[in-house]
């Protein structure tokens, strides 16, 4: 029958820790598609070589939301593993990082609705 095909199950796509980290702007600080900046070296890292770091570990009572995520290299989450020394340094940067996300995104906006109307004109 021709209706046969429609039955075929989608795959769901699997939600990764990586799109996840799009969504919260962890990426943002790196203009190149699919590169990762370590916040504590600076370097750019592919995704492989990236770790989303909880800034609070969760053992002790950090959260998954945006204000306790970075991104941190390999090396330098093993450095820091359990260590609280940057954590105060770490959420003031993350904090002020993500204040200016929206920011930047409010300007966008403003843009874009600016662009729209002078096109209508
Ligand atoms: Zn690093």
């Amino acid at each position: 029958m021709a209706l046969f095909g429609l039955f075929k199950k989608k795959k769901a796509p699997k939600k990764s820790s990586y799109k996840l980290s799009r969504s919260v702007g962890l990426t943002t600080a790196v203009s190149h598609h699919g590169w990762y900046q370590c916040v504590h070296c600076g370097k750019n890292f592919r995704k492989g070589d990236i770790q989303i770091d909880h800034i609070i570990p969760r053992s002790k009572g950090g959260t998954d939301s945006a204000e306790n995520l970075q991104c941190l290299c390999k090396l330098c989450n093993q450095k820091k593993s359990n260590n609280m020394q940057q954590t105060k340094v770490d959420l003031k940067r993350r904090a002020k990082q993500l204040s200016q996300m929206k920011k930047d995104s409010a300007k966008k906006e403003k843009q874009a609705k600016k662009a729209a109307k002078s096109k209508r004109h």
